[in-house]
């Protein structure tokens, strides 16, 4: 039996925008999404679920995040519904619906709380240090270094990273479960074969990797060399080199924390140098690039910025800045400034990685490849079903 939920209204507002009140369902919209298929036909149907209160039907849709918000729709819209920004605020509302612990709710619809949790965390950092630093001295290595690993260990630092990492890996990856309850294991018309998710494991690794379908946003879903001779597709390159930057530097500091974290000054083209230059021209560009977008509002998809948004670009800013600036003060000598920037540099990244990967906008990161691997999943099992 289909639930309406007359509340549904009110509960979206809370998660971004109301105009897809406005909507008279003409179509428009879908006509012109480039990555709207005959089976996800969005976003006209999300729009009719959001006006009628099918909180059920939304919450076990995939279309959300298949959305890479071109913002077309929005631009041909003849009502100013803004069904771009309608998509993207259901991504918020999911991720919440997702989360079993409710604290995506409170940070998506609070920026008290967002606020409240970020100065926590920062505070646990600096405590830790308070309390817990190494000796800081003025000694400088032979090459004429800091001495960081005397006042932070790398070995502690790290058994730090990894309780982090498992708690991040736990939240996220059970909130990914309950997606994958709501959207797959909740339709009692679909029995999926066990092969067939093996078989579309490749999307989830190829869509993770590659985020292949933001530049299908911008030119439609065309070949890697049609892309190339157009070169539309400026967004999906900038978004490429800022995921691969932080995924980069995720890696290096959770996985390899020793070799990373060196009281060793490296010639400039060593590898630990030229992979932490990469991650940090790719931080910094990246999130200049979409600062100036987001105040430029020129194009459709960063005119409306919700308050997590500029969070999470103010918080990764100001993680490569400050790692940076560690980075210059320990190759220079200069100890005290390189010990105050490094716990600030801490007080920083933790709070971000800790709310934004697992509650927050980081956690696109899971739910859209997994979206394209489910939505794939769901596919080859109704084909197989017509073959019968
Ligand atoms: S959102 Fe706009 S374009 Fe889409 S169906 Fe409604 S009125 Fe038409
Ligand atoms: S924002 Fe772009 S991708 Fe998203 S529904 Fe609208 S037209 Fe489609």
């Amino acid at each position: 039996m289909t639930k309406i939920s007359a509340d549904f209204y009110t509960e979206i507002k809370k998660f971004g925008t109301d105009d897809f009140q406005a909507c008279f369902n003409c179509g428009n919209c879908t006509a012109v999404c480039n990555l709207t298929d005959k089976d996800n036909a969005f976003p006209r149907k999300l729009i009719r679920y959001s006006v009628l209160g099918l909180e059920d039907e939304i919450t076990a849709s995939l279309d959300p995040w298949l959305c890479y918000y071109c913002g077309d729709c929005t631009t041909t819209c003849p009502r100013e519904a803004n069904p771009g920004e309608l998509m993207m605020t259901l991504r918020r509302y999911l991720s919440s619906s997702y989360d079993w612990t409710g604290l995506a709710r409170k940070f998506y619809t609070s920026k008290v709380f967002e606020l409240s949790a970020i100065a926590f965390l920062a505070l646990v950092i600096l405590l830790l240090f308070v309390f817990f630093h190494g000796p800081m001295t003025t000694d400088l290595t032979s090459e004429g270094g800091v001495k960081l690993n005397t006042f932070a260990p790398w070995k502690t630092i790290e058994a730090g990273d990894w309780l982090m990492a498992g708690f991040l890996s736990f939240f996220l990856l059970s909130n990914v479960f309950n997606m994958f309850r709501k959207v797959i294991l909740s339709r009692k018309d679909l029995k999926i074969p066990m092969a067939i998710y093996f078989t579309e494991l490749k999307h989830l690794v190829f869509h993770f990797i590659s985020q292949w379908r933001f530049s299908d946003c911008e030119t439609g879903k065309t070949s890697f060399l049609t892309k190339l001779k157009t070169g539309n597709y400026n967004y999906w390159v900038v978004h490429f080199f800022l995921m691969t930057s932080y995924v980069t530097l995720f890696t290096m500091i959770v996985g390899f924390l020793g070799w990373f974290q060196t009281d060793d000054i490296h010639s400039w083209w060593h590898p630990q140098r030229l992979l932490g230059y990469y991650a940090t021209v790719g931080l910094l560009f990246g999130t200049i690039y979409f600062f100036v977008l987001r105040i430029q509002k020129k194009n459709e998809k960063s005119k409306n910025s919700h308050y997590t948004d500029w969070t999470f670009l103010i918080l990764l800013f100001l993680t490569t800045f400050t790692g940076i600036l560690v980075h210059l003060f320990r190759i220079n000598g200069l100890p005290m400034a390189t010990y105050y920037l490094y716990v600030i540099h801490l007080m920083i990244l933790f709070p971000m990685l800790m709310i934004e990967v697992p509650f927050s906008k980081w956690s696109h990161l899971a739910y859209r490849p997994f979206a394209i691997y489910f939505s794939n999943v769901i596919k080859a099992t109704e084909a197989v079903s017509k073959k019968k």
